[in-house]
């Protein structure tokens, strides 16, 4: 199967957008623009009949700017209060431009428990189902304000982590993060020139754990470390990951298309059937220069 194939026909998608996705870098503040174009490429995708669920970070800077401080919130407290506020606004921003389409659309607050614990996840996978039976488009993200880590249940740390496990939740086939960065790289490249974009994963081996390292180039909570870790999750659990720029949000159209943009993972299905093309075998990763 070659990338369209894989990627053409997908009905239930995660994407995932990260802070420096949404926000401007100097101000920290929503990047409107982008996130009035993000909201049609959602609508479009749902109107070709697919399924998509948000995985928003942005809940935290949103709400440092909100409450008019200049520096990143310190303490923890600051941090949840920030979330708080931050979220609500962030919400209110989205609910405003899907409402100019009528898509309806649902806050969905997640804490590690709610995977982790058996009741939980089946409570939370009963309201996507539900929610997705609705036509409701559910925008997710960790619940800041209470998910800090003396609290017993943890934290997912990072919404990388947080939309791989909503992708194994909802059983989504695709898994889209829009980050900071093109891919996965063979080095860091902004220190590394001769640094080659990898198009596509197969087997996540250690080679390819030890190239992700370096690379810790975004803004937000994650760095490349965490893309790793979620497409592990994603992959065993059957979804294609794809990791891409999220500097021109359109983008989200050409991974659809089956463009050759970004790093695909590919699921361990889809890894099974190119181990059985010849000379695929020992293959873990296709390193190929970026043309951009
Ligand atoms: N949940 C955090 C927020 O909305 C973001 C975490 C991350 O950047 O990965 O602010």
């Amino acid at each position: 199967m070659d990338r369209k194939e894989i990627l053409v026909n997908k009905k239930r998608i995660v994407i995932k957008v990260g802070t420096t996705t949404i926000t401007y870098s100097e101000t920290g503040n929503i990047n409107l623009d982008k996130l009035e174009k993000f909201v049609r490429v959602l609508i479009n995708l749902r109107n070709q009949g697919k399924e998509v669920i948000v995985v928003s970070s942005g809940a935290v800077g949103v709400g440092k700017n909100a409450l008019g401080m200049k520096q990143k919130p310190e303490t923890e407290a600051a941090k949840q209060a920030c979330a708080a506020v931050g979220q609500a606004r962030l919400m209110m921003i989205y609910e405003k431009l899907f409402n100019e389409y009528a898509q309806l659309t649902a806050q969905v607050l997640l804490t590690k428990e709610s995977v982790t614990n058996k009741e939980c996840r089946r409570n939370a996978r009963q309201a996507f189902d539900e929610l997705f039976r609705m036509n409701v488009v559910p925008i997710v993200n960790e619940n800041d304000a209470i998910s800090v880590d003396e609290l017993s249940y943890g934290n997912f740390g990072d919404n990388d982590t947080l939309a791989a496990y909503v992708a194994k939740l909802v059983d989504a086939d695709l898994l889209i993060l829009m980050s900071d960065i093109n891919g996965l790289y063979t080095d860091d490249p902004k220190l590394n020139p001769q640094a080659k974009l990898i198009h596509t994963v197969g087997r996540i081996d250690a080679r390819l754990e030890y190239m992700a390292k370096g690379a810790s180039t975004e803004l937000g909570t994650g760095g490349m470390a965490t893309k790793i870790k979620a497409a592990k999750i994603a992959t065993a659990a059957g979804a294609d990951m794809v990791i891409a720029n999220g500097e021109n949000i359109y983008t989200i159209n050409d991974i659809m298309a089956g463009k050759r943009v970004g790093t695909l993972f590919l699921s361990k299905e889809h890894r099974k059937d190119r181990a059985k093309k010849p000379g695929m075998k020992k293959k873990s990763a296709e390193a190929e220069e970026t043309k951009s």
